[in-house]
Formats: C-alpha cells, structure tokens, sequence
C-alpha cells in the first residue's frame, strides 16, 4: 500500500470502478448521498452490473476500502479528492451541476483549518470552464484559495461501460489538466505510482482538459452516426452490407476500424447527454455547431430506421406480439440509461404491440421505467415463443448462438438483426439485418 490518503465522491460506474481499484494500493474512502448504495457496497455487492467489478471490490474492501453516505472532515483531508458525481442533462439541455454542487458545498464547507492541502480533482464531466468558473468559486466561498489552500485539478474520464474496470485499471490516456505546475506534477506523481506502467499522461489547464473530454465523445459520436447513414444507404441497396464497407474503410489507418459498428443508435449515460452539453455550450459562446447538431439528429432518427423496418415487413402493428433481444444500451451492462431499446419499446406501446423483452442483465433497471405495461423474460425460449417479430437490439454474447430452431417457435419468424450478429438461413425465417440491402 502507498502511503497516499484518497476519497471518491460519487459510487456510480466511474466513481466506484475507481474505488474498487485504488482501494487495493491505497487508503481510500468512497462516499455516496445514495444510502441503499452504500449498504449494498458496506457488504461487498456492487449496485450495478459491471464485468470484474466484484471481484476487485471485494479485495479492495479486505484491504480497507471504506464507505460512507456523507462528506466529513477526514474524507476532505484526505490528499486526492475525486468527484464523480453525474452531471446529467437538464431541461434545457445544458449540463445540471445540481449534484456537483452539493458535493463541493459539502467539501468546502469541511475544508476550513485543515493541516494538509488537499487535491480536490474533478472526474465528472463538466463544459468548458466549469472547474475554473463554477467550481473554483464554491471551494472558495469560505475565504479558502485554490492553489493555496486547496488544489484543484480536471481529470476527466474516458472509460467504457462494460469494460469500466479494465479501463481503470488500465487507462488508454490520463488527463491532467491544472492552474499551477506543482500541483499538476503532485497527481501526474500519484499516477505515475499507482499505474506502474507507462501510461500516457498528458498535462495541460483545466480548460483543455474539459475541451478533450468532450472532443473525445463528440468524435465516437460522429462516427456512429456515420456509419448508421451508411448502414441506412445499404438497407437501399440490394447486394450491400454495411460490415463489409466499415472493414476495408477501418483498413485505411486515417479512419480505424474502432466504433464503425452499424446498429440503432448511441445510448447510454455519456454520449447522448455530453454531445447535447457540447451543442448548448457551442450555442451560448456564439459558434452554431452545425456538424454537432447533425450528429444527434440522425441518432435520434435511427430508432425509426428499426421501427420501420418492422412495419414494412408486419403492416399493421396493432396487437402483434414484438420481441425484443437485449435493453442495456450496449453489451456487459445493465444500465437503460438512453438506450434506443427503451424508445424502441415506447414506439412500439404507442402502436399498440403486445411487447415481450429479455436482457441477461437489465429487466430490473427496464421494469422501472415500464412496470406492468410489458412482459419480462428471464429464457429466451419463452420470449420468442408464439412471436410475430423478434428484434436484436442488444448484441449480447449468447444472442450469437441462437439457431434456426430458437426462431421456429415464433408463431411467424420474422427477425430483425439491427447488429447482424446472426446468419440465418432458411426459407421459413425471414431474417432482415439493418444495413444490408434486399
Ligand atoms: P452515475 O450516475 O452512475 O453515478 C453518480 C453517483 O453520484 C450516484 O451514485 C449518485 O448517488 C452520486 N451522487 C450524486 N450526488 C452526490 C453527492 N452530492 N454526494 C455524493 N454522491 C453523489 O454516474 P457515472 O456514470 O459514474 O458518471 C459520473 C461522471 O463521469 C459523469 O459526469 C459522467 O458524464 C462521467 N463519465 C461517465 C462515464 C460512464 O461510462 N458512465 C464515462 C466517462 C465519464
């Protein structure tokens, strides 16, 4: 264990994968307003699905990984304190700094008299010039002063669900952006300990770093919608397959073959919510983003590309029984947060379909949003029995090896494959996948 003191405001996907990482090379300290999380963390479960996560946490907590519900004057003592809480969208579609600021009136209020200076390090992500404008000013509101008696750095994020542990315990780039050079080299410092590989660490200001953030997302934004354009040409055009153009364009080193994976459209807790906060900042400092704007229109548009392929193939939708394969907004979650499944599912009740959906991982989160409105499916088996159209949404690991026969028990099998995870091959399946034209 280093001998480093380090506290994580905010249990959610980033906030607790980080915990459960540097719980086992440091002291640390996570801290949740959520009071359900932290009794389901004070016994080792993690609130939400996420692969490794449990078995990192449960060593972590052997090797003192503490809790608590509140923000107190040792946990702000502590020499790095991590926010990450969520920075959700508000009405308006600017970034809601509700959460953000009670946690930092919280810290500003426990850090008068404190023996040592703590880093107090911004992980969430926050618009540009947040950290300096907004965030500066609470820490300071009892007459403390950054670079003084506090540091305050912007860290952001850049992990995946799914893989959110692996992309902590192994980062592809660290940012650290800061006010003053000492305390930039106190956490790059810190880093540099805990990761003891060679980790790409690029230090700059506060602002850049919450620019790059933001470029990062905007960018695997853009492309998604890309593809799904492309995707959507190739439904048009008999002999295409949109794989097979994404392949030999990811061949070509200036594209890369990374997130050219045609499907329904973005969801999650990150891309939709960071590429609106981008558009509404762009607009309030005067600049039109246009291509921004275009991004998350055709994403929003790409829910009907697969509505519209069901009732092209099924006329009339009223009282038909809809399958849908997979809720989590991707693979390895459980988190519905903007999944297109959900506006899938919100379509298909307002066309009057009788919706039946399975997910490994994610019927509880679905159940909150639906209750009694759909039917839930723990077998496959069972949701795709007496079906009129089965729709793969989500392309979960076991969705890969359903067979021919798993679809004859629909009553009239109909699939429609919006990941093209299967090949099916038989004349009483009709099998349709988004971008591939018939
Ligand atoms: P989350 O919604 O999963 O978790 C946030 C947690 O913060 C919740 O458990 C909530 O109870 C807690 N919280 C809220 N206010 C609090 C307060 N005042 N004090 C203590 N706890 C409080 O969020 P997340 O997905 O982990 O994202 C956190 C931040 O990281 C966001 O800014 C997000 O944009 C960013 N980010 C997320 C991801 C991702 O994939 N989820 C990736 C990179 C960056």
């Amino acid at each position: 264990m280093y001998d480093k003191k380090v506290a994580i405001i905010g249990m959610g996907y980033v906030g607790l994968s980080l915990a459960a990482f540097l719980g086992n090379k440091v002291r640390a300290i996570g801290v949740d307003a959520n009071k359900n999380k932290i009794n389901s963390l004070l016994s080792g479960i993690p609130p939400f699905y996420e692969p490794k996560l449990e078995y990192h946490l449960k060593r972590a907590i052997k090797n003192g990984l503490r809790f608590a519900d509140q923000i107190n004057k040792e946990i702000v003592s502590s020499d790095f304190v991590f926010i990450t809480v969520g920075t959700p969208t508000d009405s308006n579609g600017k970034i809601d700094l509700t959460n953000m600021k009670s946690a930092l009136a919280s810290i500003a209020e426990h850090m008068t008299n404190l023996q040592n200076k703590p880093s107090i390090i911004i992980k969430s992500t926050v618009v540009p010039g947040t950290t300096m404008r907004v965030i500066k000013q609470i820490l300071e509101k009892n007459g403390l002063r950054e670079s003084v008696d506090f540091d305050l750095l912007t860290n952001p994020e850049f992990l995946r669900e799914g893989s959110a542990m692996q992309d902590t315990v192994s980062p592809h780039a660290i940012v650290v952006g800061g006010s003053n050079s000492k305390s930039i080299e106190n956490l790059t410092k810190f880093y540099r300990t805990i990761y003891k590989k060679k980790q790409n660490i690029v230090e700059t200001n506060n602002v850049t770093a919450e620019v790059i953030k933001y470029a990062n997302n905007a960018f695997l934004a853009t492309k998604i919608s890309f593809i799904n354009s492309i995707a959507n040409i190739c439904q048009k055009l008999p002999g295409t397959n949109v794989d097979k153009i994404a392949q030999i364009i990811g061949m070509d080193p200036r594209i890369g073959n990374q997130f050219l994976r045609a499907g329904p459209g973005y969801g999650g807790s990150c891309f939709p919510k960071d590429v609106q906060a981008l558009i509404s900042f762009a607009n309030d400092i005067g600049y039109k983003p246009i291509l921004f704007d275009a991004v998350k229109n055709t994403n929003s548009l790409q829910v009907n590309a697969v509505l519209n392929l069901i009732k092209h193939n099924l006329r009339n939708l009223t009282n038909k029984k809809i399958s849908i394969l997979g809720l989590a907004f991707k693979e390895d979650t459980d988190d519905v947060r903007e999944s297109t499944s959900i506006k899938l599912v919100n379509l298909l009740l307002k066309h009057k379909c009788n919706v039946m959906v399975h997910d490994p991982k994610a019927i509880d989160n679905t159940y909150q949003m639906f209750r009694e409105k759909i039917k839930y499916s723990k077998s496959l088996s069972d949701v795709l029995t007496g079906s009129d159209c089965a729709v793969i949404m989500t392309p979960w690991e076991n969705y890969k090896y359903l067979k021919e026969k798993d679809f004859l028990k629909m009553r009239n099998p109909l699939v429609i494959d919006t990941r093209r995870i299967l090949k099916l091959d038989n004349k009483k399946i009709l099998y349709i996948g988004l971008g591939i034209g018939n």
